[in-house]
């Protein structure tokens, strides 16, 4: 779909995957003026397509639009885009435990400008992927960061865009060279609390019973998997704590066994278990390092029977893309 402040949103097609062409002076180029979604489309046992509630992925790119001085794209458009491409072609979506059809909706700035201003043109467009676990193993190992921040207060680390990707990038090298998995970082200002991973939100699991995880303060991604995590949380007699976390204090929680458990999660990997946390010389383990706890399972299993349909979904999350 085509965006120019004259127009407005016109001209949707769907079309085979092809190179795009654009000017070499298109402003994303230059200036980063691009935003991204990752959503997941699941076979249901019936064979109905489904998906995790896509209206807030809507309206999360709605927000990133509005940061990155973007124009907004109306939530019709974003389902319709979405039921579309299932009505055209939805042979891709695999079925099976952990399968899944990875879809990026994604725009960019188009209009061909050396000079520094918002664009007036945009492209919206979505591509999709069939995608299997995200990681290969049952507990990955966290690299915490302390060269690299992600996002400063006032920056744009609550907006998805690339550009907070390409800024962790080198942490990311620098979590492989540790032989880590990937990375944690800290806040930008004192380096001292915990904010996300690299393309997902982190959660502690206290031995009162208690989530543990950062507070919104517009520095991090507000994940959906993470809000959905919270809202089931009660149903399995977990509380929630939303707040500051210091570093120092989960190493210390994890070493004394305070923290038992601890997991990443986000729509691609979904709920994660972390096995081990290493910062400078330092490394703590979760339970054993090398299997998933009880809180992090019953949170998986919960979850990803909701997002598959195999249990009734209270919340109103799912929606069907394709009726079988
Ligand atoms: N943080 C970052 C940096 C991410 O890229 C993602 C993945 N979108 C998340 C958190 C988790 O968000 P969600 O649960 O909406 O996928």
């Amino acid at each position: 779909v085509s965006y120019t402040a004259a127009r407005g949103w016109h001209d949707a097609k769907i079309c085979p995957r092809r190179p795009l062409m654009l000017d070499p002076a298109a402003s994303v180029f230059h200036y980063g003026q691009e935003i991204f979604e990752g959503m997941k489309a699941y076979r249901t046992q019936h064979g109905d397509i489904v998906t995790f509630r896509p209206r807030e992925n809507a309206r999360r790119f709605r927000d990133s639009a509005r940061r990155m001085a973007m124009p907004e794209l109306p939530e019709t458009l974003f389902m319709q885009s979405l039921e579309s491409l299932m009505a055209c072609d939805h042979a891709w979506v695999p079925q099976g435990r952990g399968q899944s059809l990875y879809i990026r909706p994604f725009m960019i700035a188009t209009e061909a400008l050396l000079g520094v201003r918002p664009a007036r043109e945009y492209q919206f467009i979505v591509i999709a992927t069939p995608a299997g676990n995200y990681f290969d193993k049952a507990c990955v190992d966290i690299w915490v960061t302390e060269h690299f921040a992600r996002a400063a207060m006032g920056g744009t680390g609550a907006a998805k865009c690339g550009g907070n990707y390409a800024a962790g990038l080198m942490a990311q090298r620098e979590a492989a060279e540790q032989g880590c998995d990937q990375v944690l970082f800290l806040d930008a200002a004192t380096r001292q609390y915990v904010e996300e991973l690299g393309g997902m939100n982190v959660v502690f699991v206290r031995d009162d019973n208690t989530l543990v995880t950062p507070r919104l303060t517009g520095t991090i991604l507000p994940g959906i998997t993470r809000d959905a995590i919270t809202t089931i949380a009660s149903y399995l007699n977990l509380a929630v704590e939303e707040t500051q976390i210091a570093i120092d204090d989960i190493f210390e929680g994890a070493q004394s066994g305070r923290y038992r458990e601890a997991f990443a999660c986000g729509t691609a990997a979904v709920v994660s278990p972390i096995g081990r946390l290493k910062r400078r010389d330092h490394i703590v383990s979760f339970g054993d390092g090398e299997s998933p706890g009880p809180v992090t399972s019953s949170i998986l299993e919960n979850l990803t029977d909701i997002q598959y349909g195999r249990k009734p979904d209270p919340y109103g999350w799912v929606e069907t893309l394709f009726r079988a």
